[in-house]
C-alpha cells in the first residue's frame, strides 16, 4: 500500500510525526519513505510493506497528511502500474523530457575512442537538432584481451564537448559504483556541461548490488537494459531494485535475447515487448536497434534492417532510441559493423519521425492508447 501525502506536508512538522508515530505502531507494518525533491516542493510517499490487507484504504485515508491511497495489487510496487494509480508516467532530467508520452532519439558511438570523432558524433547531433548521444567509456567485454573502453581519463573532454555542441544528456553504461564517482566528479571539474544517464547493460541487469548503489543515489537519471537470458519479469524486478532504492527515474531497455533463433540477427529482437511494458508499468520504453539486429544488412526494399527495426519499435510505441552510429566505423574500436554512417543520421532522424506519426496516428484512430 502506497500513502501519496499532500503536496504542503513538511517533513519537519507536527502533523508528519503523528502520522510517523501511528505507522509505526501498525503490527507487522514496516514502512519506506521515498521523498521526491522537485524545484518547488518535495513530494513524500509512503510505503507500507507487509501485512497490509488488513488495512482499510478509507481509514488510511483519514490519517493526517494523507491525500490519496494506493493499493498495490501486484509487482513491481514503485515502478509498476496499479488499480487507480494516477502517479506520472514521465520524469525531467537537465531539461529534458523521458515519459511514456514522447520519444528521444540517443544515438552516438558505442565506446569513446578519439576526440575526432566524438566531436564530429556531437556537431552532426547539434546540426539535427538532437540534445542527447551515448558514449561508451566503461565497455564490458566478452574477451579480457578487447578494448575495455578509456575509462575515467575521457570523461573531462567528452562531457565538455558535448556542453559545446548543447547536448543535455549522455548515455553511459557503468559497471561498478566507483564509475559513478568518477562521473560526478568529472561533471563538477568540468563545470557541469552536459548530463548523463546511467546505463546499466544486460551482463549486469541481476548485479543486485550495483542496483542498489546506482538505486540510492537521485542525482543521474537510469536506463536499465534487459536481461538477454532472463524473463521479462525478472528485469523489471531489476529495475524495481533501483525504484525501491530510491531512483524512481527510470527508463527500461530492450536490447534483444540472447538465443540462435534470432539468427542471422545477433539478438532475437524483443520490441514486440514495448507496449507490454508500457502496460505494467510507469517507466519510459528505450529500444536498442543496433545491439538487437547487430549488422548492417539491407532489405530488398534498400532499407537497413536496423532501420527496419527502429521504426517497429517506435511505432509501438517506444520512448527512447539507443543506437550506434560511428564517423569511421571501421576504425571503430567496439562494435563498428553494427554502426550506422554520419550521413544516415538525417535519413534515420526522418524515418523515426514517420514511424512515431504512425504511432500517434495509430493511438489516436483506436482511442486513449496514446494516453501515456
Ligand atoms: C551497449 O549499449 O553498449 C551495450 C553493451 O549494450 P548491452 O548491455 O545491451 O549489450
Ligand atoms: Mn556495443
Amino acid at each position: 500500500m502506497i500513502l501519496i501525502l499532500s503536496s504542503d506536508t513538511r517533513s519537519d512538522g507536527a502533523e508528519y510525526r503523528q502520522l510517523l508515530d501511528h505507522l509505526a505502531q501498525l503490527p507487522k507494518i514496516k514502512t519506506r519513505i521515498h521523498q521526491e525533491k522537485g524545484a518547488q516542493q518535495t513530494l513524500i510517499e509512503i510505503y507500507l510493506i507487509g501485512d497490509t490487507a488488513s488495512l482499510s484504504p478509507d481509514a488510511m485515508e483519514s490519517l493526517p497528511c494523507v491525500e490519496r491511497v494506493v493499493r498495490v495489487s501486484q509487482e513491481y510496487r514503485v515502478l509498476g502500474r496499479h488499480k487507480d494509480d494516477e502517479r506520472p508516467t514521465h520524469f525531467e532530467y537537465n531539461g529534458v523530457r523521458f515519459g511514456q508520452d514522447n520519444l528521444n532519439v540517443f544515438a552516438g558511438l558505442c565506446a569513446v575512442d578519439t576526440p575526432e570523432h566524438v566531436e564530429a558524433m556531437m556537431k552532426a547531433l547539434r546540426d539535427h537538432g538532437q540534445v542527447c548521444t551515448r558514449m561508451g567509456a566503461y565497455k564490458p567485454r566478452t574477451s579480457p584481451y578487447a578494448f575495455q573502453g578509456h575509462g575515467k581519463a575521457c570523461l573531462p573532454w567528452v562531457f565538455e564537448l558535448a556542453g559545446k555542441y548543447g547536448i543535455k544528456v549522455i548515455a553511459m553504461e557503468v559497471t561498478h559504483e566507483s564509475h559513478v564517482d568518477e562521473i560526478r566528479a568529472a561533471l563538477n571539474e568540468t563545470g557541469n556541461p552536459t548530463g548523463v544517464m546511467l546505463q546499466i547493460g544486460t551482463r549486469n541487469t541481476q548485479n543486485f548490488e550495483l542496483l542498489k548503489i546506482v538505486g540510492r543515489q537521485q542525482e543521474f537519471p537510469v536506463l536499465l537494459k534487459r536481461g538477454f537470458g532472463i524473463t521479462l519479469d525478472e528485469s523489471l524486478n531489476a529495475a524495481e531494485y533501483l525504484a525501491s532504492e530510491g531512483n524512481r527515474n527510470v527508463v527500461f531497455g530492450l536490447r534483444g535475447m540472447k538465443t540462435n533463433m534470432g539468427d542471422p540477427h545477433r539478438n532475437l529482437v524483443d520490441f514486440a515487448h514495448v507496449p507490454v511494458v508500457r502496460r505494467l508499468t510507469r517507466m519510459p520504453v528505450c529500444i536498442d536497434p543496433s545491439h538487437s539486429v547487430g549488422t548492417r544488412n539491407r532489405a530488398p526494399d534498400g532499407i537497413l534492417e536496423i532501420f527496419h527495426a527502429t521504426m517497429q519499435g517506435v511505432i509501438a510505441g517506444a520512448n527512447m532510441i539507443l543506437v550506434d552510429f560511428h564517423p569511421a566505423p571501421a576504425k571503430a574500436l567496439v562494435d563498428g559493423p553494427q554502426a550506422l554512417l554520419m550521413d544516415e543520421l538525417p535519413l534515420f532522424l526522418e524515418c523515426v519521425a514517420n514511424a512515431r506519426d504512425a504511432y500517434e496516428k495509430n493511438a489516436r484512430l483506436v482511442g486513449g492508447a496514446g494516453r501515456g
